[in-house]
């Protein structure tokens, strides 16, 4: 079967010389629902932006990165980035419009959708995410979870075939995090999910990528990855609360 991603020997070096990925390859299968872990500045987030052509910022013709099957190239970018959703870490970076409403429609009005289109799909994605009746509202006038749910519904507007989250828990109280995971279990496409939040990912998914220095360092199984001490102290990681309680030592 086709990877919904496929990533071969992917570097990349900033502007200023700081080398953020290092020769990493590896696949996600449609349908998954995979965890990329490491400790901060390990690459997650440019890994993540590369996804949808974000970065590099002049994509080659020969690209490293394929979604569907399909290379990200200068060709087809604007393609295949229809069907990556990237959730950003910080809902301030994706909120830009005075209400709700057009926030969530941007996407779907970027493909030229009609009117009547763009407004079915922001009404479902609201609903989808629990926000009904919110189109009037001031995005940045909204609670830490009520914003995530809004990028979430921005991004759904677009109905995109993969996901791809940037800390999607993180800064949310635990009630708001356990709501946001059950929306998260139950949007049922491809997910890569970078985050340091180790018991969502052993809630949701069911493998692993673990990336230090930019370079994927493990892969596998969450639970056997995850309750591998030395392997996750030598990541600057920690086993999760629930897989010690799973597995006493
Ligand atoms: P993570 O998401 O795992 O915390 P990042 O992808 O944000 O890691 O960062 C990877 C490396 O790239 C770090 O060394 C970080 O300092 C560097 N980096 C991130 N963004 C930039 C940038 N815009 N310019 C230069 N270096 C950057």
């Amino acid at each position: 079967m086709t990877p919904a991603i496929e990533v071969s020997n992917l570097s990349f070096h900033y502007a200023d010389g700081t080398e953020a990925l290092r020769d990493v390859t590896f696949a996600v299968a449609p349908g998954e629902c995979v965890g990329l872990i490491g400790p901060n500045g390990a690459g997650k987030s440019t890994l993540l932006l590369h996804l949808n052509g974000l970065l590099p910022e002049h994509p080659r013709d020969s690209s490293r990165v394929r979604v569907g099957g399909e290379p990200l190239t200068p060709d087809n970018l604007h393609k295949v980035r229809r069907q990556v959703g990237l959730l950003f870490q910080d809902p301030n970076d994706q909120l830009f419009c005075p209400t709700v409403f057009e926030d969530v429609a941007f996407g779907p009005q970027q493909f030229g959708l009609c009117e009547a289109e763009v407004r079915r799909r922001v009404a479902d994605s609201l609903a989808r995410v629990g926000l009904q009746g919110f189109e009037k509202r001031a995005p940045h006038h909204l609670s830490g979870g009520e914003k995530r749910r809004v990028c979430l519904a921005g991004v759904l507007a677009c109905e995109p075939s993969i996901l791809v989250l940037d800390e999607p828990t993180s800064e949310l109280d635990p009630y708001t995090r356990r709501e946001l995971k059950e929306l998260l279990r139950q949007i049922p496409i491809t997910k890569l999910i970078a985050t340091h939040d180790l018991e969502l990912v052993v809630e949701l998914c069911s493998r692993v990528l673990v990336l230090d220095a930019g370079a994927v360092v493990a892969e596998g199984p969450t639970v056997r990855l995850l309750s591998d001490e030395p392997l996750m102290l030598q990541h600057k990681l920690e086993c999760p609360h629930i897989l010690r309680h799973l597995h006493p030592h």
